[in-house]
C-alpha cells in the first residue's frame, strides 16, 4: 500500500523521505509543498528533483478532495461544500465568513453511528473514517477556493470526531503545525457527543483547543430519548468529563443545546440545566433545532427560544442564540451529502 503522505508529520516524513535515499532535508521542502503551498501533484514539487518525484509518484499518494458542488448563500456568504473522495465517498463542509475570520466546518466520519435522533448525517450509519490528510484538505481546499486564508477551524461536520480518535489527533497536530498551515490551538473547535474515556484523553493532552460537547438535554432520561449514546455514558458522567477538561487545560468549554420544541425547552429543564451545570466555568450555545424530513422534530417558537437564553442568563450562565447561516442552502449537517446520495440512487435505478 501506498504511503498517505499528507497524514504525515514532519519528522515522520523524514524518516519516509529517508528510506527513498534522500537526504532528511528534503522532507521540510516537501511538507512546505504539501501543507503550504498545497499542491495537487508531486510534479509541481518545482524544487525537487525528477528521480525523487518518480520515487514518490511509486511509494507514496497524494490525497486531494474534488470538489463536486458548491452552494453560496446569496444572505450571507456562507459556502456548503460537497467533496469527492478518492474511493467515490462524498462528504461536506461548510465555509462561514465572519467580521473576526473565515471558519470551515469540517467532516470527521463519512456517515456516523452515533445515531442522535435529529441529526440526518447519521441515518445511513458509518461508511468509514476519514483519515487526517481527507480533514486537512477539507480546510486546503476551501482556503483556496476563497483566495483567503482560514482563521477558524470546527469539527462539527458529519461523524464522531472522539469515534477517530487517531487520526483526529493526527489532524490537530497537523493543521496546528507552525510549518504547516498554522492555525492556532485556541482558533480550533472539537464537538463531541459525548465519548466519555476520549474526553478524558484528549484533557490529558492538555492542548488549547475548545471542547464542545453536545449535550441537548438536562436530564439522563431526556438526553436517552435524543441521543443513543446516553445508553453508554450518563449524562452526569459526560458533565463531568467537561469538568474534568476545563481543570486539565484551563478551556472553558462550550455546551451545545438544540432545542427541540415540546421536548427540552420547558421552565423544567431551564432548572435541570442550571443545576446540572452549576460551577463549571462554560458557555451553553443553543441552537433551534433544524428540522430534517425524516423526523418530527420541530424548532420552538423564536419567543421561547429567547426566554430559554434569559433565563440561563439569570442564573449567571453565558448563552448566546447559534446565529443561522445560510439559510437559503441546504440545511442542518448531512443534508446536502444525503440529497446528493439519493439522486445518486435514482440515477443508478
Ligand atoms: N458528532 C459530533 C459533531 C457533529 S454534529 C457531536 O455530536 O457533537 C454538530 C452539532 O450539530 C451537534 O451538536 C449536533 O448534535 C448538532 N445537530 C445535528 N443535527 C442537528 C439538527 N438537525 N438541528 C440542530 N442541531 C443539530
Amino acid at each position: 500500500m501506498k504511503v498517505d503522505i499528507k497524514s504525515l508529520d514532519l519528522k515522520e516524513l523524514t524518516a519516509f523521505v529517508e528510506t527513498l535515499g534522500e537526504k532528511p532535508f528534503r522532507a521540510k521542502q516537501i511538507y512546505q509543498w504539501l501543507h503550504v503551498k498545497q499542491v495537487a501533484s508531486f510534479e509541481e514539487m518545482t524544487n525537487i528533483s525528477k528521480t525523487l518525484i518518480e520515487k514518490l509518484n511509486e511509494e507514496a499518494e497524494l490525497v486531494t478532495l474534488s470538489v463536486v458542488e458548491v452552494q453560496k448563500s446569496q444572505i450571507d456568504g456562507t459556502r456548503k461544500y460537497l467533496f469527492g473522495l478518492s474511493d467515490g465517498n462524498v462528504i461536506e463542509s461548510v465555509l462561514m465568513r465572519y467580521k473576526h475570520g473565515n471558519s470551515v466546518c469540517i467532516s470527521s466520519q463519512v456517515g456516523c453511528r452515533m445515531g442522535c435522533r435529529f441529526c440526518a448525517s447519521t441515518l445511513d450509519g458509518l461508511v468509514r473514517n476519514l483519515k487526517p490528510s481527507e480533514m486537512l484538505d477539507q480546510i486546503y481546499k476551501i482556503g483556496q477556493d476563497i483566495g483567503e486564508r482560514i482563521s477558524n477551524v470546527v469539527v462539527m461536520g458529519t461523524g464522531e470526531p472522539m469515534d477517530n480518535f487517531e487520526n483526529l489527533l493526527k489532524f490537530i497536530e497537523l493543521l496546528t503545525d507552525e510549518n504547516g498551515i498554522n492555525i492556532s490551538q485556541r482558533n480550533l473547535t472539537v464537538s463531541t457527543c459525548g465519548i466519555v474515556p476520549r474526553m478524558k484523553e484528549l484533557a490529558e493532552k492538555n492542548l488549547q483547543i475548545t471542547l464542545a460537547l453536545s449535550l441537548h438535554a438536562s436530564t439522563q432520561e431526556k438526553r436517552l430519548q435524543l441521543m443513543p449514546v446516553a445508553n453508554k455514558y450518563e449524562i452526569h458522567e459526560v458533565v463531568n468529563a467537561c469538568r474534568y477538561y476545563f481543570e486539565k487545560t484551563g478551556r472553558r468549554v462550550t455546551f451545545e443545546y438544540s432545542l427541540v420544541g415540546g421536548v427540552n425547552d420547558t421552565d423544567t429543564d431551564v432548572k435541570n440545566l442550571c443545576t446540572l451545570i452549576k460551577g463549571l466555568n462554560c458557555h451553553v450555545n443553543l441552537i433551534p433545532v433544524n428540522p430534517i424530513k425524516e423526523r418530527e422534530f420541530v424548532s420552538p417558537d423564536t419567543g421561547v427560544t429567547l426566554a430559554f437564553k434569559n433565563k440561563l442568563e439569570k442564573n449567571g450562565i453565558n448563552v448566546t442564540i447559534r446565529r443561522e447561516m445560510g439559510r437559503d442552502i441546504d440545511g442542518a449537517c448531512g443534508q446536502l451529502r444525503k440529497r446528493y446520495m439519493g439522486q445518486q440512487k435514482e440515477r443508478l435505478a
